[in-house]
């Protein structure tokens, strides 16, 4: 995310950051520098403009020049001018009501409907009755996607195939979901390939008809300044209250989340970063800005880590580990727990320092696809009781898995390193030797 951003904006800062004194002129320079990394990062030249200067006057007036440490100072500066910019304060939705609507807009592709699935699965998440509308009248596709995602995250979804009205069919789901008690209905609504007449017209009938708590616009990030003007042109007929930007996990640039809150004067409420249902964050500005300038979001981290972990589970195999009986079922569920935390390398990229080295490593989360192959071509017996896996065992697992001898060994190896690992520090614990460790 971000990361060709955050590589030109450290090394614009980098020579400022070691000095321990600097001049009116390598600010100037610096400055120079910031700007084009916004600019190429498809921030509109105005907001790029603009944001530039307040941190120049307000490193000026700082004294950064006089400062023990000018280059910190400046680098603070930076972070709050980028969380001012995109909005300051995080913005949550409204969803009081009874029930409360959220009207979903876009265009066709943005990502609409997965994020409708991953607001749903975040709400029933925070114990919310909700429902899903399918107010997609053209394309029957549409209905069958929201289907899928609702069967997967739990949520019911409303659609009438056969009506052509989508006025009609939200109306008649609201309904619906007084009837049922139903607290937070989402109506995920058609979208265009490009801003068209009809559509606008459509959505906005359907605006005026079921009166949302919250009406949320849906754009790809990928798609630049094309992104900044989809938003003002909705916002123009919709006036919409919130923006959720998506596919940041891709190779943005930027200048969307940097721009769209300057241009349309509407916060940024959620942003997506994948595709699992999971990979949904709600926006704070001043986190992004920490991300942005390689500073690591150590607590969207622990939430994403907190929302992916079953609680249940996490204390079964707590329990297996102390009574050392970990074994591969438990390391098969505890990889695909972090699997649903998202992009391995995104999260990386959480950890203060850990993006630009992660940068240009190849991790994806194909990574682990070998060694789940290996663990799913092993016997329950070996899963339990890995030590019985002698030469021949390793042969038939490494054929089975599509792998090699070296691939099983490795895996071998490791996993009872761990077991060693584990079984340490429960003797320790034992003896009360952590504890004094630990202290
Ligand atoms: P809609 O037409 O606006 O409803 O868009 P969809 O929800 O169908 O999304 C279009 C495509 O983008 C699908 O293939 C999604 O899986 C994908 N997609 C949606 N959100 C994200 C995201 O945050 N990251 C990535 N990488 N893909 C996404």
């Amino acid at each position: 995310m971000f990361e060709n951003l955050q590589d030109k904006l450290n090394k614009a800062i980098k020579t400022l950051k070691g000095q321990g004194r600097i001049t009116e002129i390598n600010v100037a320079a610096t400055i120079k520098e910031v700007r084009r990394a916004l600019t190429d990062a498809d921030v509109n030249y105005k907001v790029a403009k603009d944001i530039t200067d307040r941190i120049r006057d307000k490193a000026l007036d700082r004294k950064v020049l006089i400062s023990v440490e000018p280059g910190q100072l400046f680098v603070k500066i930076v972070q709050e001018e980028l969380t001012e910019l995109m909005g300051g304060e995080a913005q949550s939705i409204n969803i009081k009501g009874d029930p409360a609507v959220i009207l979903i807009a876009g265009l066709q592709g943005s990502g609409k409907t997965t994020f409708s699935g991953k607001l749903a699965s975040y709400l029933k998440k925070q114990g919310r009755n909700v429902l899903l509308v399918a107010d997609d009248i053209y394309r029957p596709a549409a209905i069958d996607q929201l289907k899928v995602l609702g069967e997967q995250v739990g949520v019911e979804v409303y659609s009438e195939p056969e009506n052509k009205n989508a006025v009609e069919i939200a109306q008649n789901a609201i309904s619906q979901a007084r009837k049922t008690g139903k607290k937070v209905v989402i109506v995920d609504t058609a979208g265009r390939l490009a801003v068209d007449e009809a559509m606008m017209r459509e959505i906005e009938a359907v605006k005026r008809a079921i009166n949302p708590t919250e009406t949320l616009f849906v754009v790809d990030s990928m798609t630049g300044q094309d992104a900044v003007n989809t938003a003002k042109t909705f916002n123009d007929r919709l006036n919409f209250d919130g923006v959720v930007l998506t596919k940041l996990d891709g190779d943005a640039r930027g200048g969307a989340a940097l721009s769209i809150k300057t241009v349309v004067n509407k916060p940024i409420k959620f942003i997506s970063t994948g595709e699992k249902m999971e990979a949904l964050d709600v926006f704070y500005p001043d986190r992004m800005a920490s991300r942005i300038l390689g500073m690591g979001d150590v607590i969207s981290l622990v939430e994403r880590a907190q929302q992916a972990f079953d609680e249940d589970e996490a204390k079964r195999i707590n329990a297996k580990m102390r009574k050392n009986q970990f074994d591969f079922d438990d390391f098969l569920s505890q990889l695909q727990q972090i699997k649903k935390m998202g992009n391995v390398k995104d999260l990386l990229g959480m950890i203060p320092g850990m993006g630009k080295m992660v940068k240009d490593l190849d991790i994806d989360n194909d990574s682990f696809k070998p060694i789940e192959a290996i663990i799913s071509s092993m016997t329950p017996k070996e899963r339990s009781r890995p030590e019985i896996i002698d030469g021949s065992r390793k042969k038939r697992i490494a054929a089975g898995s599509g792998t090699s001898i070296q691939q099983v060994n490795n895996l071998l190896k490791q996993f009872d390193e761990m077991r060693k690992m584990m079984k340490k520090m429960n003797t320790m614990q034992a003896s009360g030797k952590l504890n004094k460790m630990m202290r």
